[in-house]
């Protein structure tokens, strides 16, 4: 299935210059979702993965689905102030400024291999603080995937050493 159809392309938003890929159509096409979805769940078996960890909010919209259909846990990822107990965290740069990301300390189990999963790889500055908190607890991440990778942006240079997947490339 070509999934590039299903992806709305917005000029110039939310800043000139930025062409935003709105995967809420993909969404809203359940034979895509379930496609996208299915390829995840198979490249996770491959793998061998114990849980599915993805930040918010649109690594939930990917990663829940692929731990359900698998049977296993989904850990969420979360902006600082967002979890309700004790928490890791990692600092991380933005284009301007900084953020702050965090897990639930016993959201991993020590050796636990996990799925990192998001809606689109920029930068790579979210997931290279996803990896840091999921290894901070022990975890082996074991795969990260992305439903579309920005190529021109390099952000793969940020995860090197790591098995990554994306099924479409702009
Ligand atoms: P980064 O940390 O730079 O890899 O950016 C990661 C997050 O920003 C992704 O999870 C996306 O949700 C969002 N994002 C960045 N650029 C775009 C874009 N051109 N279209 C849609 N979402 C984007």
């Amino acid at each position: 299935m070509d999934l590039k159809q299903f992806v709305t392309i917005v000029p110039d938003w939310p800043k000139p210059g930025i062409q935003f890929k709105d995967i809420t159509t993909l969404m809203d096409n359940g034979d895509a979702f379930k496609y996208a979805t299915d390829q995840i769940v198979e490249f996770a078996q491959e793998k061998k993965i114990d849980k599915i960890v993805g930040p918010e909010a649109r690594g939930f919209i990917i990663g829940c689905p692929v731990a359900y259909s698998l049977g296993i846990g989904f850990a969420p990822v979360r902006k600082e102030g967002k979890l309700p107990r004790d928490v890791v965290k990692v600092e991380y740069g933005l284009e301007y400024g900084k953020d702050v990301l965090t897990m639930h300390k016993d959201a991993i189990r020590p050796g636990e291999r996990v799925l990192i999963t998001d809606d689109l790889l920029a930068t790579g500055g979210t997931i290279d603080a996803t990896i840091q908190l999921v290894e901070k607890l022990g975890g082996v991440v074991a795969g990260i995937a992305f439903l579309i990778e920005l190529s021109y942006l390099n952000g793969r240079d940020k995860l090197n050493g790591y098995d990554v997947i994306a099924l479409m490339k702009f």
